[in-house]
């Protein structure tokens, strides 16, 4: 089994920023589309406060031409009695409209002081009206009613100037506030990009430093740290368990001489073709590692002994089977075993360990090319 190492996570952080920039976006979308109808609707409801009123003028002057033709018809006087009854409920309603908006009062303040003196003067006009009704002729209230028709129209309609400019100025600043927060959007998503991605380059960095230092980089195999880290926690386990655990300790037989005979670049093609001839013979669950040199470990776990021993002698015949073409050198290569299986004597790995080396000494000194089960 050769080392694998996931590689999802950058996938994973992928799909979740392009999430994260999906939602952002269509937050901002809808915060932008409300934030503008509220603030829109906001001084056309003033606007329409100011335009109102604004018609009282237009019919106080109508209703003080018709003075001077009839002053003493009912209707007429009935129509005036209701419009100065009006005209000061909608200066009231005008000057709550202005102390609610945001406006600065001293934009508005002159206005509204002229809306009020109209107001005050208002009691006289009434006055004046009671005396026409009484049969007194109409020019006083026709000239009162003139002056305040004046003042009422001039304040209502710089009202309606600064209300509308006001609005004009607002609708600028939203469109840049617009402009800006999309601008802040961007430069936000790019950074979350550029990290992202320097995340992702920091961690494919960190997968490549940690593969490197548990494979071999000839054979692609685990190496030494890597067979120390896996087997003393498959150690532990069996251990617990109670499920066997065997290990084989391989070393290649006179390999100095291939290096000798066919030089150092085809000792390594010979390595490589034992590991993969290896790893062709052992099951998925077993762990393949180099050692250093031309020797090799197998661990197999919930294997016993006589199960091993059917692995290993495979793995004998298969490389002792390798054909030159496989090897790429003009020789047979053989191997030699030294196989050991955990017992409730082997209280600690390097005691097994210990074993399956004693084994392949014997293995060695025995004539080679053969296991020795310790
Ligand atoms: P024995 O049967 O007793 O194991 O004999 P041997 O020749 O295999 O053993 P020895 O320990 O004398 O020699 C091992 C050789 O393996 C020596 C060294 O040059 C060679 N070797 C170790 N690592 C590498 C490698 O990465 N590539 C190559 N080509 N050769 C290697
Ligand atoms: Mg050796
Ligand atoms: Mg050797």
């Amino acid at each position: 089994m050769k080392l694998r190492f996931d590689r999802s996570l950058g996938w994973q952080l992928g799909l979740g920023f392009t999430l994260l920039a999906g939602i952002s976006a269509i937050a901002v979308g809808v915060y932008l589309f409300h934030a503008r109808q509220h603030l829109g609707a906001n001084y056309t409801a003033l606007v329409a406060d100011v335009v109102r009123p604004q018609l009282h003028t237009t019919l106080l002057r109508s209703t003080l031409n018709e003075f001077r033709e009839q002053p003493q018809d009912n209707q007429l006087i009935e129509r005036f009695d209701n419009l100065l009854w009006r005209i000061p409920r909608h200066i009231e309603g005008v000057t709550f409209g202005l102390s609610q908006s945001r406006l600065a009062p001293g934009s508005y303040e002159s206005y509204l002081n002229r809306l009020n003196s109209v107001k005050e003067r208002l009691p006289d006009i009434k006055q004046a009206l009671d005396e026409v009704a009484s049969g007194e002729p109409p020019d006083q209230l026709i000239q009162q009613g003139l002056t305040i028709e004046n003042d009422m129209a001039q304040a209502y309609s710089k009202l309606s100037h600064l209300l509308h400019s006001e609005a004009a100025k607002q609708r600028i600043v939203m469109d840049r506030l617009a402009v800006g927060i999309a601008i802040l959007i961007l430069v936000i998503l790019l950074l979350a990009g550029g990290l992202m991605l320097a995340l992702i380059r920091l961690h494919h960095q960190h997968k490549k430093v940690l593969k490197l230092s548990l494979m071999d980089e000839l054979t692609g195999l685990g190496n030494r740290r890597y067979m120390l880290n896996v087997t003393e926690l498959l150690f532990e386990q069996s251990q617990r368990s109670g499920l066997p655990l065997s290990m084989a300790l391989l070393d290649l037989d006179h390999f100095k001489r291939v290096n000798d005979n066919f030089g150092h670049p085809a000792g390594d093609q010979v390595l490589r073709a034992f590991a993969d001839a290896l790893c062709d013979e052992v099951r998925k669950a077993d762990i393949v590692a180099r050692l250093g040199g031309e020797e090799f470990c197998v661990l197999m776990p919930e294997t016993n002994a006589e199960g091993a021993l059917e692995v290993v002698e495979r793995i004998r015949k298969r490389v002792a089977g390798l054909s030159h073409q496989e090897l790429g050198v003009p020789t047979a290569v053989t191997v030699s075993l030294g196989l050991a299986t955990a017992d409730n004597h082997d209280t600690s790995f390097d005691h097994l360990y210990g074993r399956a080396d004693q084994a392949l000494y014997e293995a060695k000194t025995s004539g080679r090319n053969r296991v020795v089960v310790d």
